[in-house]
């Protein structure tokens, strides 16, 4: 387990103790998975606070970790927060996870100055470690395995919504699990909009967008293909459009290495877009960065001005959508490597199945 060396990795770059609230970021340094969790990382020590409900599982895993005290609490959070706070002058706090309530109840019984910091914990996340990539990479080939069974998926299908929940069972059946998140299938003019919900839409000809994925131990997968299903039922423009949306997710992809600046990866897929006359058409930023959340940073926006380092892992997902006819989009997955990148999703890029 990597979590002693990411505690340490977050202790180096505290100026004062942190309480860690966001559950996201509790996993990554703890590997706790329940719903009600906070650690204290002070200089020296940390400790870990939860409720009755998960004494037993957070005592085994406290044991695993460095110098790491169990607090199990009834009642009474902020009192048992503030105790164990005590010593310190000021302790900060994750502003994006806390609450105005959870702040003031805090403030109500304790000395200690409460500091908001921002980020602290999510920036350390955007560089994954090998098990982290392992788990993506298993995440990953799960989303591909659905998407080469795409064909056995179809027999039978009826609605988008229909397809979409044959797309999780297929990825369940390759080792993933249910995201938080629902499968977008999209047909024809539904997929002209970029976060359609699979719903009542027919799965007959014409154009499939298929935007989905699922966990592996917490870390997501996120693919996005676009087929025609029957070439003769497409709009006249549709290849035109899916080979600018390819040769722009291939010049995205071909953009990706460490020390590349997100905003150049976004350019480089905008370029091709512009060329072809689609810019306009492309409403969407290009990537973001994925792991323990679905969106993370580093986000590969216009202007970004994040650089890109060993282990960040992106999605590049540029789209065209012509509003009432269709739209393509093509996502693929991409890890930074110390020379280059590796491409994690690996499902055909075909217009057709
Ligand atoms: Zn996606
Ligand atoms: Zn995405």
């Amino acid at each position: 387990m990597h979590h002693a060396a990411r505690i340490e990795r977050l202790r180096s770059t505290l100026d004062q103790p942190l309480l860690v609230t966001n559950l996201t970021n509790l996993r990554y340094l703890t590997g706790f998975s329940g719903s009600n969790g906070f650690l204290l990382v002070d200089s020296d020590a940390a400790t870990f606070l939860t409720d009755g409900r998960y004494g037993e599982v957070a005592a085994r895993m406290v044991d695993t970790l460095p110098a790491t005290e169990l607090v199990v609490y009834r009642d009474g959070l902020p009192r048992h927060l503030a105790q164990v706070i005590a010593g310190a002058e000021s302790v900060g706090l994750e502003s994006e996870s806390v609450t105005w309530a959870f702040m003031r109840s805090l403030r109500d019984v304790t000395e200690c100055r409460l500091i908001p910091t921002k980020g602290i914990v999510e920036s350390l996340r955007r560089v994954k470690d090998d098990e982290e990539l392992t788990m993506l990479r298993a995440a990953a080939a799960a989303g591909d395995a659905a998407f080469a069974a795409l064909d056995e998926l179809l027999v039978g299908v009826d609605t988008e919504a229909d397809l979409g929940r044959r797309l999780i069972a297929a990825m369940e059946a390759a080792g993933g699990t249910r995201a938080g998140w629902e499968p977008i299938v999209a047909v024809d003019a539904n997929a002209a909009l970029p976060h359609h919900r699979a719903g009542t839409g027919r799965v007959r000809g014409g154009v499939l967008l298929l935007d989905y994925g699922c966990t592996v131990a917490g870390y997501h997968s996120d693919m996005t293909r676009t087929v025609a299903l029957d070439s003769a039922d497409v709009d006249a423009e549709f290849d035109r459009v899916y080979t600018a949306v390819l040769e722009a997710n291939q010049a995205g992809i071909a953009a990706v290495r460490p020390g590349a600046v997100a905003g150049d990866i976004d350019e480089a897929c905008r370029i091709v877009l512009r060329e072809y006359g689609y810019e306009d058409h492309f409403v969407h930023s290009t990537g973001h960065g994925v792991g323990l959340d679905i969106h993370e940073a580093p986000s590969i926006r216009r202007n970004s001005q994040d650089v890109l380092e060993p282990g960040h892992v992106v999605t590049i997902e540029p789209g065209v959508y012509l509003p009432g006819r269709f739209g393509v989009r093509i996502e693929d997955m991409v890890a930074v490597t110390a020379t280059g990148s590796e491409v994690l999703t690996s499902s055909h890029r075909e217009p057709s199945r």
